[in-house]
């Protein structure tokens, strides 16, 4: 029964989708194209974070959900395509992507979505790891090209930066740090930026790393309205941990 402070969502549409392509770009990084018919009405137009809820089942068929960014939706073309991280053999999505080839069938629920670039804003920082490439690549092409700003793109290995369309004042760095224990790495990146006001933030990526960009952005003074800030996932948890912990304090962002 739906309690009286939560609304009831409708249910999110369901695309079965089949592979049309799955290629590796990064050491770190498969590109999988879908297609599918229902793909000619899929939402979230107006947003650049749109994210999709992929249907895997567990040893004992029992249903695993795991959520990927759309990088780029084609609605004439019915093209949808997800990069994905890969992070060895643990897990569903990953290894799946890994392993995907043309013909391959998925059904993916959404999208859900939340931000797209404000045009009025003085500026833009968009922080995030390879987990976040996806929806910050979408957000730097969907900006107009008089945008300005800095995208902060940490990565593991330098074989996984991958072209990005920017607009010219907008600062794309990629920042490569192989210690996957330095979690205010990309915190200090932030901090370093050159701050102006009118900001609007968008920071996603490692749980522990996104909650030391919190901290610097309280520092900093951005307005809460002015941030889109979330973990994606969290090292040590398989995403069915990592959404559990959003209900308890280590799972909190703010
Ligand atoms: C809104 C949203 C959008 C997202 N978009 C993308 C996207 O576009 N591309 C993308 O790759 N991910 C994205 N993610 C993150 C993705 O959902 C998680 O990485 C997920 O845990 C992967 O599922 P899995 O089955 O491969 O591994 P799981 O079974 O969930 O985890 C198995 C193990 O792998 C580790 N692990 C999981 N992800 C990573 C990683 N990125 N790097 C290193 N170790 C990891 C876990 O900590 C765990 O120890 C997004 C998450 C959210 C909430």
């Amino acid at each position: 029964m739906a309690s009286p402070d939560r609304p009831v969502r409708p249910p999110r549409p369901q695309h079965e989708l089949t592979v049309v392509s799955a290629e590796r770009v990064g050491p770190h990084l498969v590109r999988v194209v879908l297609t599918g018919d229902s793909l000619a009405d899929f939402g979230a137009a107006e947003h650049t974070d749109a994210y999709v809820k992929l249907r895997f089942t567990d040893a004992d068929g029992d249903p695993i959900t795991r959520t990927y960014t759309v990088r780029t939706v084609d609605r004439e073309a019915r093209l949808l395509t997800i990069d994905f991280v890969t992070h060895g053999d643990v897990g569903y999505a990953g290894p799946w992507a890994q392993q995907a080839k043309g013909g391959d069938r998925i059904v993916l629920m959404g999208p859900g979505s939340g931000y797209a670039p404000d045009p009025d804003a003085g500026w833009h920082l968009l922080a995030g790891d390879l987990s976040a490439v996806p929806a910050i690549a979408a957000s730097l092409e969907a900006m107009p090209a008089d945008a300005s700003g800095v995208a902060l793109l940490e990565v593991e290995d330098r074989g996984d930066v991958i072209p990005l369309r920017a607009p010219e004042h907008v600062d794309v760095q990629w920042l490569v740090n192989p210690a996957t224990d330095d979690v205010d790495f990309l915190a200090r990146a932030v901090d370093g930026v050159e701050w102006r006001d009118g900001v609007q933030v968008f920071a996603h990526g490692e749980r522990e790393s996104i909650k030391e960009v919190r901290r610097v952005l309280k520092q900093r003074g951005v307005p809460r309205e002015a941030i889109s800030i979330s973990g994606y996932w969290a090292r040590g948890r398989t995403e069915d941990a990592f959404q559990a912990e959003k209900r308890t304090p280590v799972g909190q962002i703010d």
